[in-house]
């Protein structure tokens, strides 16, 4: 394939679909596939696809128009948005059959308005806080609020579909008692509802960590992210390598210039990099435009044809420069991929860079073109 683009992101369908496999072999829940923030950096068009084709029906998206935006070709399966402020449009949102998260009093009256105006009820979500201290209704809360969208469920305003919370602290092995309380108060929600006389068709609260770490967090349904990508919620307590997860995305650039130079001269802005040698130089097309932190300057390492080739001076706005001895125009280098290939991975850039993989995914910007492979 003809390609323009100087840097890329190739995006493995067999190693995501090993990695849905993964999923399945911890729980036997419904799966709703994570595709916020651009399916994690991986293209969400492409995630989305390869998800429904592979039996999942539910796709979460953190706010509101990244759900519109992908209901536009993704018309099949359920779409669930958590992310909105007052205002939203929350009728296009009915209308588009995109189930809201709601989690508190405005947000239930702007709803049940904006379903009274489309004729259809909102399809809706519950949540409630057990200790994230984020969004949500306090367990508190809840009785009254139970009473009043039951009211609106009678009157054909909204459909309830789901409960669900979120966990704070399942990737953390020493922090296990803070996962307890918040299954105990996810069991007082759930019976608050039963009190109340509603019926939750779906339970939700496991992310990654609580699929993989907390079994009892599992219910009806759990929403894996970064699982899916290929990488490991917490990598200090096990790799993906060590939890059978293969990366979905390794990302590579081409070389577009070498140069050799004396010892003696300095690299990129500020010359934080000057050559103690004869040294060849290879210039890579990716920057902080694209996501590659300035953290990277002078700290990590590009594979250039088998070989570490260390970034050299401060990662600029679209390029870098890195000492490639073997390299040619042309070449293409790669930043990061599947640790099984003698690449470092997402996880060595986000030690590196004083961050988390899911952020080194993430930052990734829309010059970067995405394209499947496998
Ligand atoms: C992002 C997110 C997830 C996925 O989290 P991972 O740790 O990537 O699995 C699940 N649920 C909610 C509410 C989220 O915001």
């Amino acid at each position: 394939m003809m390609n323009q683009a100087p840097a890329r992101a190739l995006i493995s369908r067999r190693a995501f679909e090993q990695n849905i496999d993964v999923v399945r072999r911890h729980t036997d829940a419904q799966l709703m596939a994570i595709v916020k923030a651009n399916g994690y950096g991986h293209g969400v068009e492409l995630i989305a696809q390869w998800a429904w084709e592979a039996g999942i029906d539910w796709l979460g998206l953190a706010q509101i128009d990244e759900a519109l935006a992908l209901r536009q070709t993704h018309t099949h399966g359920h779409i669930l948005a958590w992310i909105y402020a007052p205002g939203a449009n929350f009728q296009r949102a009915i209308e588009q059959n995109i189930d809201l998260s709601v989690g508190a009093q405005w947000a239930i009256e702007e709803i049940s308005a904006a379903a009274r105006a489309s004729g259809r009820p909102a399809r809706i979500h519950i949540k409630v806080d057990t200790g994230m201290t984020r969004g949500g209704f306090d367990v508190a809360e809840l009785p009254g609020v139970f009473e009043q969208v039951k009211k609106l469920a009678e009157a054909g305003i909204v459909e309830i579909v789901g409960l669900w919370s979120h966990l704070s602290c399942a990737d953390d092995p020493v922090s296990d008692a803070v996962t307890d309380q918040q299954v105990e108060r996810f069991e007082q929600a759930r019976a608050c509802a039963q009190q109340a006389g509603v019926t939750i068709p779906l339970c939700h609260l496991a992310a990654s960590a609580g699929i993989l770490w907390h079994p009892k967090t599992h219910y009806d349904m759990v929403r894996p992210g970064i699982v899916l990508y290929g990488l490991s919620p917490n990598p200090a307590r096990a790799t993906g390598t060590d939890l059978g997860l293969e990366a979905t995305m390794t990302l590579e650039a081409d070389i577009i210039l070498t140069r050799e130079v004396p010892a003696g001269v300095g690299v990129s802005y500020g010359h934080t990099f000057v050559t103690d040698r004869p040294t060849r130089l290879a210039v890579v097309p990716v920057g902080y435009a694209d996501g590659i932190s300035r953290h990277a300057s002078n700290n990590l390492s590009v594979n250039a044809n088998g070989h570490q080739a260390p970034i050299r001076g401060v990662v600029c706005m679209d390029q870098f420069v890195a000492e490639a001895p073997d390299a040619q125009a042309g070449d293409t280098v790669v930043l990061f991929g599947p640790a099984d290939r003698g690449f470092l991975t997402a996880d060595d850039w986000a030690q590196k860079t004083d961050t988390i993989n899911y952020e080194i995914f993430c930052n990734l910007g829309p010059r970067i073109v995405r394209i499947p492979v496998d």
